[in-house]
């Protein structure tokens, strides 16, 4: 990897970008993984690149609901298995979910490449969608293919920086949904039970910590909240601090200042 100044005022942003792109050299992500990168990049920059209010509600709306969960699967893809390895294996192991590898651009050299990234990280873990036998009903070939042991069975499933034909195929399927996705206005965004508008590199660390405090609530808890949570109104909570936000950025000599609270 290219050695990034820790000076660089963009320093995690530009450590990230050399990671999508290490991963593409790696074969782990598919080339247009790396316009979907950037196109969250731009999300993120009016996010404020931080954790929002409402991505927290979602965050721990969809904790409840993972620990709630009988068969819980957490996808993994290209982008994924490049940015966050070590953290998707942990928040998988928080939750008690199985993790299954999860191609848009599915070949047999991807998939074979992300097993070993993340058996870097742990060399005994289980991972599914190796050798996937089911299809997502509506969904062509290579793009519909899944695990009979994962997503083909799951009731709950995480399907982080996902496409939103995918999404909604998995919404008919009557799997519960959660997406991590930076863009709210994305379909899968808009398709998804429970949608976490907010950078991966930041959610499945915050999710995990999540997963272990509240791996103890009761039952009655975690139905609370997750009966307390709008989707329709988290995203729209999100819209609205980005408008907030643009319109404070756009104020005399505001974008000037370090810190930007809206
Ligand atoms: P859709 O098909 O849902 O309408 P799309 O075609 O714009 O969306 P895809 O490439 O299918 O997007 O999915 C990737 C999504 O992941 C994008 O919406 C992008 O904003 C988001 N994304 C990219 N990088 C990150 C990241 N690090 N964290 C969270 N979301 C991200
Ligand atoms: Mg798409």
């Amino acid at each position: 990897m290219v050695e990034i100044p820790k000076s660089h005022p963009r320093y995690w942003s530009l450590y990230y970008r050399e990671k999508i792109i290490n991963g593409m050299e790696k074969g782990i992500t598919a080339k247009a993984g790396l316009i979907a990168h950037g196109r969250g990049e731009a999300f993120d920059y009016i996010l404020g690149e931080r954790t929002i209010k409402p991505a927290e509600s979602a965050m721990k709306a969809a904790v409840a609901k993972l620990l709630l969960a009988k068969h819980p699967v957490i996808s993994v893809n290209g982008n994924v298995a490049a940015l966050v390895p070590k953290e998707t294996i942990e928040l998988a192991k928080a939750l008690g979910a199985k993790l299954e590898i999860n191609l848009f651009y599915r070949t047999e050299e991807r998939v074979k490449a992300i097993a070993e990234e993340l058996r870097k990280h742990d060399p005994d873990i289980e991972l599914l969608g190796i050798n996937p036998t089911m299809r997502i009903p509506g969904l062509e070939h290579e793009r519909g293919k899944v695990d009979e042991n994962g997503i083909w069975k799951a009731d709950v499933v995480v399907v982080p920086l996902e496409d939103g034909d995918r999404t909604e195929a998995l919404v008919s399927m009557g799997k519960f949904v959660i997406t991590i996705d930076l863009n709210p206005l994305s379909r899968s965004a808009r398709m998804a039970h429970i949608t976490i508008v907010d950078n991966i590199v930041r959610a499945y660390p915050r999710m995990t910590k999540l997963a272990r405090e509240m791996n103890d609530y009761t039952e009655e808890d975690l139905l609370r909240i997750i009966g307390e949570y709008d989707n329709e109104k988290t995203l729209s909570d999100v819209l609205v601090y980005m408008r907030n936000r643009l319109t404070k950025l756009a104020g005399e000599g505001v974008w000037r200042r370090k810190e930007l609270d809206c």
